[in-house]
């Protein structure tokens, strides 16, 4: 165990609770199937989301409790992402801790889990509104959806048949140029159906082609730091993968 380990920590868990966050209110998880085990049932994962969310939050609570009882200092336990910026403050006192090693396995399953949920793919992907004219300037208001195989959907409202894979360009062609941390973009591409994990695109970052230049590279960096990438941009090199594979 090392303070680094600890400031690492903190540093990636603001990540994936935004992604948490995301998973929780993710309203394109609708199981159509019945069938299903309970255990995959989309409530089930956004209730996991909350479940790694409220455990993670305690585990903190009871750090910084330690710390104030230990230290004679009064702790302000107030929002989530308050009290990890107080546990890397003070990461070097947490890391000489008796219970450091307990605490740090802890946190680590906690966050394996949670990118476990977060990881998951819907069920049922949206499509967006239907927008086929019905009457004289007035568009169908229908919602569509599809299951992630599906290659045509017909509108629940007025009918009209449309085709997914048209749907998805245009959808994914409107949004390349929207920019955001890589893990949202993936998470983004992901509840739009298309086949793309975090730890592929991840790679895509840190690699070269035969060229020299970088398989995916960022567009903008944050204020805080934080590499903001193209969703076009991630989409060409899921391009370029395939016709390599290929
Ligand atoms: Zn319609």
């Amino acid at each position: 165990m090392s303070v680094d380990e600890w400031r690492q920590r903190v540093r990636v868990l603001p990540g994936l609770l935004s992604e948490l966050e995301v998973t929780k209110r993710r309203e394109d998880v609708v199981s159509s199937r019945r069938s299903r085990a309970s255990g995959q049932s989309p409530l089930v994962f956004r209730l996991g989301a909350a479940e790694v969310m409220s455990e993670i939050e305690a585990l903190l609570r009871s750090v910084l409790v330690t710390y104030g009882l230990e230290n004679g200092r009064g702790v302000v336990l107030d929002s989530l992402p308050r009290m990890l910026v107080r546990v890397g403050e003070h990461a070097s006192w947490v890391d000489k801790h008796k219970r450091s090693g307990e605490w740090s396995s802890r946190l680590d399953g906690l966050i394996a889990r949670g990118w476990s949920v977060v990881d998951t793919p819907p069920d049922r992907i949206r499509l967006g509104v239907c927008g086929a004219p019905i009457a004289e300037g007035e568009d169908c208001p229908g919602e569509l959806w599809r299951e992630p195989d599906q290659v045509v959907v017909q509108c629940p409202l007025c009918g009209a048949v449309c085709d997914v894979r048209e749907r998805m360009d245009v959808a994914l062609k409107r949004a390349s140029a929207f920019r955001a941390p890589l893990s949202v973009v993936v998470q983004v591409l992901r509840s739009s159906g298309v086949k793309i994990s975090h730890e592929q695109a991840r790679k895509w970052t840190t690699r070269t082609d035969a060229h020299g230049r970088r398989l995916l590279s960022h567009v903008a960096v944050r204020s805080d730091g934080t590499k903001l990438y193209a969703v076009g941009d991630v989409l060409a090199s899921l391009g370029a993968r395939k016709r390599d594979v290929s």
